[in-house]
């Protein structure tokens, strides 16, 4: 059996290395980057003024014009974009953000008076830039405005992990909340609910799920009496030294909780389905991971459709065993005939994984360095391009690098796989890889923005992750500050030009 696997595993691997191959003029990174039908219901309905992606052979240098900022930020209100330059360029201050992490983890946050003063000038600073509101009604106005410029959504309620059954319930009833708000925004605007199953179900239960998944996969005649139908999970270079002994079977509280977790994901679905808009779940680290992908492929083997997939999992191009693990289960699906979507990202949990394997003596799962990670990216993406170019399927590409946008999208024309084909959007978060989404929206791809939602208090550790992103002058958002000066300085410019014609016809009518 397992000779099977490894030469089924062998070819894929092949196969996913001449697909890459065969983009390599693009795939070759440069040394210094830039830090079917059923979905058309979906995304068919898009602003007529966005321009749809143009034929093939194309070589890709005119994906992005970041030449006219005028072009660029048309969408965007002078006041939106002063405030943006702004916080990005406070961000850019490294000892600025050193000392608002140690204000925000200090014990004065226990002073109401301060802590008060501190959430305050968050609010109306990283808040108001990384988040979309702290309810559906306020993000609701984010997505219309988002939606006037050729951007949808992606709505992210911001939950952390959940520790028992009662945090699993509220969170439910917020993501049910949340795909029921869809149904009031324009048709379209949204194109997914980002669900994360550590809210849905116990940290506790995902890790004793995730230590019976792996040793199943290792030992065949140990059985999973509760494991129902899923994909494939592993590949043989995936990790296993999370569970190192047999670990016991679960016990009737969990297999109860596990029925819980299973019936909470159940009924996001439901409404995800009812309201027409996609779930997609999002990858946490390799502990976990495991129970995640088994609750995202039973969901996807329940609810994706003939063309159309309903619920999309995560791949995270930093673990070594990503491109291996993808072409596994999209095989196994193909082989169902159920269509799988993905979301492709690079992975954001690179130095507790590498620390926890350090301590324990083990290799990283994670690349051992950030070439290999983008290769990796790259060999995934033009993988389920090229599937879904002639398939069905469906891909989202979340990331902010330009090179990877610039190969995906060359990739993307070359098949052409537009906007209208609704089986490709291009996803960052929000607040940040502006000038990369509006560049990709008037090459006329898909592109959506990922939109936390959430009162402030809630939504802090997701705020401290975005600060630690954009720390450093040469961070991701170098690009952004450059474009939104440039732009800033324009439109200033225009202005006095066009009050100095104003006043110089005036006095000339004067003096007529
Ligand atoms: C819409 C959206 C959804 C997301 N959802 C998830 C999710 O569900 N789960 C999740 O884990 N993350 C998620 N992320 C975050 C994502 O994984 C990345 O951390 C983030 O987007 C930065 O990667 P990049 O492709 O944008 O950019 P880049 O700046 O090109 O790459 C940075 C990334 O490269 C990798 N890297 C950096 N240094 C090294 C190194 N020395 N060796 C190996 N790899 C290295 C790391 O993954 C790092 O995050 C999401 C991001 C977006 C935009």
């Amino acid at each position: 059996m397992a000779m099977v696997n490894k030469n089924v595993s062998y070819k894929l691997l092949r196969t996913l290395a001449r697909r890459a191959n065969a983009a390599s003029p693009l795939r070759c990174h440069q040394a210094q980057r830039a830090t079917s039908n059923a979905t058309t219901t979906v995304v068919s309905q898009a602003p007529k003024h966005i321009p749809t992606a143009s034929p093939a052979g194309n070589d890709g240098d005119d994906i992005f014009d970041f030449s006219d900022t005028k072009v660029l930020f048309a969408s965007v209100p002078t006041g939106k974009l002063l405030h943006s330059a702004a916080t990005l360029s406070v961000a850019a201050v490294e000892p600025m953000v050193d000392l608002s992490l140690w204000v925000t983890n200090s014990r004065l946050m226990d002073v109401p008076l301060f802590k008060n003063a501190v959430m305050g000038a968050i609010k109306y600073t990283a808040y108001d830039h990384f988040v979309a509101g702290s309810d559906t009604v306020e993000t609701g106005h984010t997505v219309r405005r988002l939606w006037d410029s050729g951007v949808r959504g992606m709505l992210d309620y911001g939950l952390e992990h959940a520790v028992d059954n009662e945090s699993c319930d509220i969170a439910e009833k917020q993501l049910i909340k949340t795909a029921e708000s869809t149904q009031s925004l324009p048709p379209s605007s949204v194109g997914f609910v980002a669900v994360k199953v550590t809210a849905l179900c116990p940290v506790y239960l995902l890790r004793r799920l995730s230590d019976l998944l792996r040793w199943e996969h290792n030992n065949s005649s140990f059985k999973l009496p509760w494991k129902q139908q899923t994909l494939p999970i592993f590949s043989e270079i995936s990790p296993f030294y999370h569970t190192l002994q047999q670990p016991a079977p679960l016990n009737a509280e969990e297999e109860r909780d596990l029925e819980l977790a299973h019936q909470r994901l159940v009924n996001v679905c439901e409404k995800g389905f009812e309201s027409n808009v996609r779930i997609v779940i999002d990858a946490e680290d390799t502990s976990i991971q495991p129970a995640i992908d088994y609750f995202t492929y039973w969901a996807s083997i329940k609810y994706n459709e003939k063309q159309r997939p309903l619920v999309y999992g995560t791949i995270q191009a930093y673990t070594k065993d990503a491109d291996m693990r993808m072409a596994l289960t999209k095989k196994a699906a193909d082989k169902m005939g159920l269509p799988t979507g993905f979301k492709i990202v690079r992975g954001a949990y690179m130095s507790s994984e590498r620390e926890l394997a350090n301590s324990l003596g083990v290799d990283s799962p994670i690349h051992d360095t950030i070439e290999n990670t983008h290769n990796c990216y790259d060999r995934c993406a033009v993988f389920m391009l090229d599937e879904i170019a002639t398939g069905p399927g469906g891909l989202i590409l979340a990331t902010h690098n330009l090179q990877t946008g610039k190969l995906a999208a060359t990739k993307a024309r070359e098949y052409g796989i537009g906007k209208d084909s609704g089986k490709l959007e291009f996803a960052s978060l929000y607040g940040m890889a502006d000038a990369m989404t509006f560049g990709l929206r008037n090459a006329g791809f898909g592109v959506s923005k990922y939109l936390p939602f959430g009162p402030v208090d809630q939504i802090m550790p997701y705020l401290l992750r975005r600060a630690e992103e954009n720390k450093g002058m040469l961070s991701s958002s170098a690009l952004d500050r450059e474009l939104m000066m440039k732009e800033l300085k324009r439109r200033m410019k225009a202005y006095f030009t066009d009050s100095e014609n104003k006043v110089k016809r005036q006095a000339n009518s004067i003096v007529n």
